[in-house]
Order: structure tokens, then sequence, then C-alpha cells
């Protein structure tokens, strides 16, 4: 008898336990049997596991459930919208029930807060390889048009020495150039300049000017022409094209020619009003080409040429000789001899802007030692 009356009590007791362990919220949902079933079992902590094992994937499961019921209710929605709206649903219905039951417990809060957090958590795992593959990516492409560009200037230089003929004037386009000199082979096209008989300044300022270009680029000095060929440029379009280009020297190469009386040798002019730089520079072409060739000295001198006045950077223009002297008539025409007047030319230019730079290096080296 007192045995049975212990084990009534026990069992008693034990139902009791059981009432007294059993989630209020999780026990009074009957939307939620699996867990209503977990929260059935014996104990809190098991309660609380079966809560933490089942409360991703039922939220997961729940959110179908309400996309599919919105589905049904409003087909043609969006699916972020849909998305959006189904989890707010969710957030409400959870509040509702809430409000209905006042004992909604830590651990619905928590499942939510451990569903979310997981959710979180894949959401960032996902968008960190994109991160870093969109890098690469961004990477690589710069790299590949910087290889084309590379290619297409390597190019560029390359085709144009085949096109000369000769790889003497080839640089690397990425190598720097000592200094951009614009030269300018005098006349061209309709403008013959002067002549004796078949003998055209023209063609011989062309010559020599060629001869200039590729003992420069030689040299490492960067050259642009105002003309490659036998065009028409008038002197004010030479003028414009060099102070629109900016080279740090611009030197024009002319033919003389007297009509009545006697006269040879070369003459170097540089602009009237201009600066000592532009001085400078016809008196160092003047002595290297009398120099080269050991023509008559003229010297330099100022007259106001179009391409001399107008242009913006030292500029020079030079006379290589008398078209109108026999004597040097034939030297002109002497390809030896050319490669001579190129040769004193080119060395004047260099030197005049190894002494500027020189110069220019010295003033920056003082400047210290005055502070
Ligand atoms: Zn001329």
């Amino acid at each position: 008898m007192e045995e049975k009356n212990r084990q009534r009590y026990r069992s008693r007791r034990i139902q009791s336990l059981r009432q007294e362990l059993q989630e209020p919220e999780v026990r009074q949902k009957p939307r939620e049997p699996r867990v209503a079933r977990a929260g059935g079992e014996l104990g809190e902590q098991r309660g609380a596991r079966a809560a933490w094992e089942l409360g991703e994937p039922r939220e997961a499961r729940t959110r179908r459930e309400l996309g599919d019921q919105r589905v049904a209710r409003a087909g043609g929605e969006r699916e972020e919208q849909r998305e959006a709206r189904t989890r707010r649903g969710s957030g409400e219905r959870t509040r509702g029930s809430g409000q209905r039951e006042p004992g909604t417990s830590g651990a619905a809060r928590r499942r939510r807060a451990l569903g979310e957090g997981k959710g979180r958590k894949r959401r960032r795992r996902r968008r960190k390889p994109d991160a870093l593959r969109l890098g690469i990516c961004g990477v690589l492409l710069v790299l590949g048009i910087l290889l084309v560009y590379a290619l297409i200037l390597f190019g560029s230089a390359l085709t144009k020495s085949i096109k000369g003929g000769d790889f003497s004037g080839f640089s690397f386009p990425w190598s720097k150039a000592e200094a951009v000199i614009m030269l300018d082979a005098g006349h061209g096209g309709k403008d013959q300049g002067t002549s004796y008989g078949d003998i055209l300044e023209k063609e011989l300022t062309l010559e020599i000017t060629k001869e200039v270009e590729k003992l420069l680029k030689d040299a490492g000095y960067a050259v642009e022409m105002t003309r490659t060929g036998d065009d028409s440029v008038d002197v004010y379009q030479r003028s414009r094209l060099a102070n629109r280009e900016k080279p740090d020297v611009f030197v024009s190469i002319h033919c003389n020619f007297l009509e009545r009386g006697e006269a040879s040798g070369i003459e170097t002019y540089y602009g009237k009003d201009r600066d000592e730089d532009c001085q400078s520079l016809a008196e160092k072409i003047q002595a290297s080409a009398i120099e080269k060739t050991g023509a008559v000295d003229r010297g330099a001198r100022t007259e106001d040429f179009v391409v001399v006045k107008e242009t913006k950077m030292p500029a020079a223009l030079i006379e290589v000789g008398f078209l109108s002297d026999p004597g040097e008539r034939e030297l002109l025409q002497d390809a030896e001899y050319q490669k001579k007047l190129a040769q004193g030319i080119a060395d004047g230019i260099i030197g005049y802007w190894e002494e500027k730079k020189a110069a220019e290096e010295g003033e920056e080296g003082k400047a210290p030692e005055d502070e």
C-alpha cells in the first residue's frame, strides 16, 4: 500500500515536472508540431537542443510555406518583393503570436536570432569569394589593357623603322628622349625655293634634313618633321605646328642664292627680338657646321624669318650654302658633303641642348648652398 502510494506520488510528480518543464509557447502552438513534440520531451535541455536543431530548418520551412502562400495569393509579384514581404510577414506573425501568448519565450527569440545569424553567415561566405574573383578579374583586365597598349606602341615604332628601311632610328617608345627636336626642311610642294636649272632647294633641304633626323635619333633625341615628303606647307603653318607640338628646339634648313655678285658659305639666323637661347642655338649650329664642312663662315645673324620669329621655343634657321655659287652647288648635291653638313647641324643642336641642361643642373646644384 505504501509502495503503491509512493509510485502514484512519483508518477504525479513526474507529470507535474513535465508540465512545468514544457515550453509554454511551443506547447500552445499547434502549427509547429515538430517543435511541440520536441518540447514535450522530458527535460529543458532536450527541448532547448531540439529547438536549436530545429530552429533553422523550421524557419526556412516556414518561410518557404509562407512564400508559397504568397505565390498562391499574388502570383505575379516579383521574387525579391515577395521574399522581403515574406520576411516582414513572418516577423509580424511571431510578434502577433507573442501578443496572443504572453509566454513568448527567450528560446523563440534565440531561435530567430540563431536562424538569422546562420543566414547572414552563409550570405557572407558566399560574397567573399565573389569579391575576390571580381578583384582578380579587374587586375587581369587592367594588365591586359596595358599589355595591348605597349604592343601597339612597340609595333608602331617598329613599323616606322621598317618603313624607313633601316633600324638606326628605332627606339623603344617608353625610353625617354633627350629632347624633342622639330626639323623643318625649307619649302616643298608648289614652293620650290631657289633653284638652278633642275637643282631645287626644296629637294636638297629635304635630303639634308633627313640626314639630321637620323643622326639626332641615333643620339637618343626625338625628332618631329614639318614635312617628310614633297608637301606644300607654308611658313605660318610650320610655326603653328611647332607652337602646338612644343618641341624643345626648332631648326629650319635652307639653301641660299645671290642674284648678283659672288657669295658662298654658311650662315645661321635667329629672330631679332628673341632671347639668348635662340642666339646660343644659332651660334652652336653655325660653329659646328663650319667645323664639319670647312665652308666660309658668314656667322650667326638676326633676321625676322617667319619660322624663327613666330615660334615660341629656341629656334634657328641655317642657310647651308649658295646654289648661285658653282662650287657650292656641286658640293650641296654630293651625299658625302650633305652628311658632313647634317653632322654639323646635329652636333650644334646637341651641343646647345647639353649646355642648357648642364646650366640648369648647375643652378639646381647651387640652390641648396645659397640657402
Ligand atoms: Zn629657302
